[in-house]
């Protein structure tokens, strides 16, 4: 049984601000420490449930946060920004895939560093608004691989339930506000990820969680917050800038279409002013 263990740092436990989830922040150290006991304790419920390899996939900024020397020594780690699909790196091989650390849209309320990707940015996929959780669990879902657990702040078990109700969702901590959290000790919140872990790969493998999928051809839809976004991303080829803000491109399927996504990201520059 090979496991797919997708970490992000936004929705880690402990994780309250930008001062944890930056390099040259006052609490980035404490953040890399945070983020390793979550992805330990998710190891730990998959070793405990049988699996026989472990793949971890640093998703955060430029994947290198995780320390290989403070991780369980049963995973492979891969660090560094692999592309094209950094968060989730290996997925087409998985047999079910964890995300942890993961966090709410752009554009949640009380939701913890909500982002998709940049925060200058909304995101619907063939008419669903989408953030990275729902995004990676489609291009799992495209190659048959479930999404069995997220742990993450209350807003992202919220938005994680609206598309993968059959899922497991960890809830860490509560998000007072973009940058204020309530959070669980990371022992406790080691323990919750760990048991939830084993219980979800249980019901994973008594049939009860399902791929996340969407129909082909996939609809990319963005919505910039500054006109000349629309206008860099719309030099994408085939997308069509359908207003001031708004760039959409179709794709024959969902991993052309996040592609697209990511091309649009790369080519639009967020202006001063
Ligand atoms: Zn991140």
């Amino acid at each position: 049984m090979k496991i797919l263990i997708a970490a992000d740092m936004e929705g880690i436990s402990g994780v309250a601000d930008r001062s944890f989830v930056l390099e040259d922040g006052l609490n980035y150290e404490l953040g890399r420490f945070l983020m390793e006991s979550d992805v330990n304790a998710a190891i730990d419920g998959a070793i405990a449930s049988g699996a026989t390899e472990i793949l971890v996939v640093d998703g955060h900024d430029g994947g290198h946060n995780l320390r290989i020397t403070n991780l369980n020594s049963r995973a492979v780690l891969l660090t560094g920004s692999a592309r094209p699909f950094p968060m989730i790196t290996g997925y087409e091989e998985a047999d079910a895939a964890i995300f942890i650390g993961y966090h709410a849209q752009f554009g949640t309320s009380l939701a913890l560093l909500d982002h998709t990707y940049t925060s200058r940015l909304k995101l619907w996929i063939n008419n669903v608004e989408a953030g990275e959780s729902y995004m990676n669990a489609l291009l799992c879902g495209s190659k048959n691989v479930p999404v069995i657990l997220y742990s993450g702040d209350q807003a992202l078990a919220e938005e994680v339930r609206s598309f993968s109700p059959d899922s497991f969702q960890v809830v860490v901590k509560e998000a007072y506000g973009r940058s204020a959290a309530g959070s669980l000790n990371p022992q406790k919140s080691g323990f919750l990820i760990k048991e939830n872990v084993k219980k979800a790969l249980k019901a994973w493998q008594d049939g009860h969680i399902k791929p996340v999928t969407t129909t082909d051809p996939v609809e990319i839809k963005v919505q910039f917050i500054v006109s000349e976004m629309a206008e860099q991303a719309a030099v994408l080829p085939g997308a069509e800038q359908i207003d001031p803000l708004t760039v959409v491109s179709i794709q024959p399927n969902i991993e052309l279409g996040v592609r697209a996504f990511l091309a649009m990201i790369a080519l639009a520059k967020a202006p001063l002013f």
